[in-house]
């Protein structure tokens, strides 16, 4: 049961409210964020009425919803949140790239201009790397955070990475503007309820073998926590096809707009692992109704230390981002 309450409750009402679920031995959880607050009970209510509750003053609404993501449902289609005195909400278009690690300072500069020059301002760099293999390059770590936020204020960019261990997050979330979750953390839910503390947006990836409801559920860990600023990534699952690196569930995208008002992005990179599917795969993304894309993207692929085969190089991002005004418009008008 879910008992929305009033934004203007008085302290005394919500008292006196909370004495009568405690008398009850009611197990309730108090979630309150920027757009709501509510009371969810998860325990004791069997013998409990809808009206037991609604005579309350102060309450808003109570429903016996199963709605076991209640905070993430609760968030309106007004994702809007300000980045270096920007304000970035849904009707912009998520366009991040950069490569999949920092290799350098030059490096990092040599991608920025001429992504910035191509008229993009998310740029993605991977310090911290959890990589399959232990024999592989992990990344420059805090150095990496460092180059990450030069690099991004010296080109005016919004800057993205990964953190992987709740002790990084107080240094990189007041470094760097976007903190990434990769999917092997999509499942970490003390570094979810870190990440809920802070108001940093959250790029969350879905877990390589996570349902939907699953990722929702993560979700619901950071928003629960405070932060509302949640950005979900569908970076491909597991399944048997071994053509692609991952299998794109491109029905993703209209099931969470089903399920929810978060945004969605699609990771075209790591979900094929091909640099030669990243076009299509980006557009067939946005014919889906995705509210950005995520591109590993260099100057020259085939120098990257971490997966080199699914980088693209820049022109062939221009051409990706050349229809890009169109599709949309062409989107929003099957919307309207
Ligand atoms: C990444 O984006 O750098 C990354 C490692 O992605 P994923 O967690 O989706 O594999
Ligand atoms: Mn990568």
């Amino acid at each position: 049961m879910i008992v929305f309450l009033d934004s203007h409750i008085s302290q005394s009402n919500l008292d006196e409210l909370i004495r009568f679920l405690k008398s009850h031995g009611i197990v309730y959880e108090e979630i309150q964020h920027q757009e709501s607050h509510f009371l969810y009970l998860s325990a004791g209510i069997s013998e409990l009425q809808t009206e037991d509750i609604e005579r309350f003053p102060g309450v808003d609404q109570v429903t016996n919803s199963v709605d076991e993501h209640p905070a993430v449902s609760s968030l309106k289609d007004s994702f809007s949140i300000k980045i270096n005195n920007r304000v970035i909400s849904k009707k912009h278009f998520f366009l991040i790239a950069g490569p999949c690690t920092i290799e350098s300072e030059e490096q990092l500069d040599k991608i920025a201009i001429s992504l910035k020059q191509s008229g993009i301002n998310f740029l993605r760099g991977g310090t911290f790397k959890l990589r399959t293999s232990p024999y592989s390059f992990a990344g420059l770590g805090i150095n990496g955070v460092e180059i990450l936020a030069n690099v991004a204020t010296r080109h005016k960019m919004i800057s993205i990475t990964e953190v992987t261990e709740i002790s990084q997050i107080e240094y990189v979330s007041s470094k760097i503007d976007i903190l990434q979750v990769g999917t092997r953390n999509m499942l970490n839910y003390p570094l979810l309820q870190e990440l809920g503390k802070i108001n940093n947006p959250i790029i969350l990836k879905r877990g390589m073998s996570s349902s939907i409801h699953e990722w929702l559920l993560a979700a619901e860990y950071i928003v629960k926590a405070g932060n509302p600023n949640v950005i979900l990534c569908e970076r491909g699952i597991r399944t048997f096809e071994n053509y692609t690196r991952n299998t794109l569930d491109i029905s993703a995208i209209s099931a969470v707009k089903n399920l929810c008002n978060l945004p969605i992005i699609v990771d075209p990179s790591h979900s094929t692992g091909r640099a030669d599917m990243i076009k299509s795969v980006s557009w067939a993304a946005i014919a889906g109704g995705a509210d950005g894309l995520i591109v590993e993207t260099h100057y020259d692929p085939t120098e990257a230390i971490c997966d080199a085969p699914q980088h693209i190089d820049i022109d062939l991002l221009k051409q990706i981002v050349k229809p890009l005004p169109n599709l949309l418009k062409l989107w929003n008008k099957q919307q309207s």
